[in-house]
């Protein structure tokens, strides 16, 4: 199936159940009405000129239309390419001239961002603005246009045929253009929501990014692949609103980055919203402090949640836990590998597999793996080798039964007086601390030992700031002697992506000035 015509399957099976509702403005959609929208967007944007394997931008907050435009792309054999909605105009213009955009379909205004003034400073034509007369003509178009122009678009359109460009998170450098397939991500989609055992009565709450293939791939894709429906909170992350489009929309699953949970459960009036209706959810995109997965499963009623591990370049997910593993292994793993996905773990410096139980680089193979960069032929060559393997730049270790544990970021990794520290530990230990909201490691320039670690830490609301001397004392005869951070700082948030993603690559640059 192409994604479109998975959306058709699931409109003839479930012309009215709802497929989406975007709380902030209160609309609704079932899956017959949203099909039909779908197919008079993509109408419309062939009626514009648009040929198959045109690129076609989306730069918005998470909005009803960006999941329209997403479809209705898709359907018209267009690529769509996702433009982070944090970006500047000077981001927005390199993305355009990167990925050769046709069309750029975007929001008009939203907080500090005026869309509509940076697409002009961009110097970009071709402008369609959500919202606007523009928009609301395509779709206009689309409704006299003759069917029949879509019919013949979508019979000449392979699965196998580039769809979408993500660019990805940018947490260790400058983002890069994944090229993926319908096959790659409505694959990833239909799986992961398959594994976790979604029916049409699951409504999902989805306060990550559309933009990014968590919420594109796994929200979107994943609920429309089982006739799901899609609850948009609001167009950018906020605890209290998500907690009450949980509660008010009676949703069955809640989506997140560990930031957004962590926040979420730390919220001052967490305890009065109704989170009953709540049975699963997905936790994704960064390492999950154990200790919040446990809160997560008791506090918010999500008893069958999972943990998700993946890639953008890998259509996202190749790992994840099962709601009938067992705790230990759902809240300290990633669990096992996805169906149809291969994975090896090497020793990055020989690229030979290390043995069972040992960390070393892994490595995916199978269906998910993007067709490439776009137009990176070089990055392509260093990320994808020969035989097809993803070399992810993530540390895993994989147990006798199969289940994988990430060890961090292989960038991340720090080396104290020749002894190799994953910071990963390190938080995963600070976070049992009764004090400690969040807290975050990284490897600071120390002319003794190479590198000397570093603990950033929030702060639980009304408790004192944790001193180095106190985190040492803490440490004491529980973590090894070079694994206690010498250096703590107190903060209120850490610099992010839009993901939700912590940068820690601003982080050792903000601590290089810090020391001096
Ligand atoms: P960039 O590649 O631009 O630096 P990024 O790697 O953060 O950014 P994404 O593709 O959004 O971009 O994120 C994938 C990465 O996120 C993985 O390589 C891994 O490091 C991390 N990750 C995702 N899920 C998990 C998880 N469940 N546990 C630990 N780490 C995870
Ligand atoms: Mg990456």
């Amino acid at each position: 199936d192409t994604i479109g015509e998975n959306l058709e399957r699931s409109a003839a099976r479930f012309p009215d159940r709802e497929v989406l509702v975007d709380v902030s403005t209160g609309r609704r959609w079932t899956y017959a009405e949203f099909d039909a929208d779908v197919n008079r967007l993509a109408l419309g944007l062939i009626d514009r000129g648009l040929a198959k394997g045109d690129r076609v931008g989306i730069w918005s907050p998470n909005c009803a239309e960006w999941m329209l435009v997403q479809y209705a792309t898709a359907k018209a054999g267009l690529i769509l390419v996702n433009i982070n909605p944090a970006y500047t105009a000077r981001e927005l213009a390199y993305i355009a001239g990167q990925s050769g955009l046709s069309l750029l379909i975007s929001a008009i205004a939203h907080k500090d961002s005026d869309y509509r003034a940076m697409a002009r400073e961009a110097g970009l034509t071709g402008v369609v603005h959500i919202g606007d007369a523009a928009f609301d003509r395509l779709l206009e178009r689309g409704a006299t246009a003759e069917p029949a122009a879509l019919t013949d678009r979508m019979a000449a359109l392979s699965c196998d045929d580039p769809i979408n460009i993500q660019y990805t998170s940018g947490t260790t450098g400058s983002p890069k253009g994944a090229t993926l397939s319908h096959h790659n991500i409505l694959n990833n989609g239909y799986f992961v929501t398959e594994l976790a055992g979604y029916t049409e009565h699951d409504r999902i709450c989805v306060p990550v990014p559309l933009y990014h293939c968590f919420g594109m791939v796994i929200g979107n894709l994943g609920a429309t692949s089982h006739g799901a429906c899609v609850v948009l909170p609001s167009p950018s992350f906020d605890p209290a609103t998500v907690l009450r489009a949980v509660q008010d929309q009676r949703c069955t699953s809640l989506y997140g980055v560990p930031t957004m949970f962590i926040a979420e459960l730390n919220h001052s009036g967490f305890a009065a919203f109704d989170l009953t209706s709540l049975r699963t959810g997905i936790v994704a995109g960064s390492p999950c402090p154990v200790e919040v997965m446990k809160r997560v499963i008791s506090e918010m009623n999500m008893r069958e949640v999972a943990i998700c591990y993946g890639m953008t370049e890998t259509s996202p997910v190749s790992a994840m836990t099962r709601w009938d593993d067992d705790l230990t292994r759902r809240t300290e793993t990633v669990g096992r590998v996805m169906p149809h996905v291969e994975v090896k773990i090497v020793d990055p410096a020989t690229d030979l597999t290390t043995p069972r139980g040992q960390t070393g680089e892994l490595c995916v193979r199978g269906y998910s793996v993007m067709l490439g960069y776009w137009d990176q032929p070089g990055e392509t060559a260093e990320a994808v080798d020969a035989a097809r393997w993803m070399h992810t730049g993530d540390l895993a270790t994989m147990d006798d039964d199969g289940y994988l544990g990430i060890v961090g970021r292989i960038k991340d990794m720090v080396i104290r007086g020749g002894e190799n520290v994953y910071p990963r530990e390190i938080e995963e230990f600070l976070h049992t601390h009764p004090d400690v909201a969040d807290v975050q490691v990284i490897g600071v320039p120390d002319e003794r030992y190479g590198e000397e670690l570093m603990a950033w830490i929030v702060m639980r609301p009304g408790t004192a700031p944790l001193t180095a001397e106190r985190v040492r004392e803490y440490c004491g005869g529980r973590l090894a002697h070079y694994k206690i951070p010498r250096y703590v700082h107190v903060v209120d948030t850490f610099p992010m992506t839009v993901t939700g993603k912590i940068r820690k690559v601003e982080m050792r640059e903000e601590a290089r000035r810090m020391l001096g």
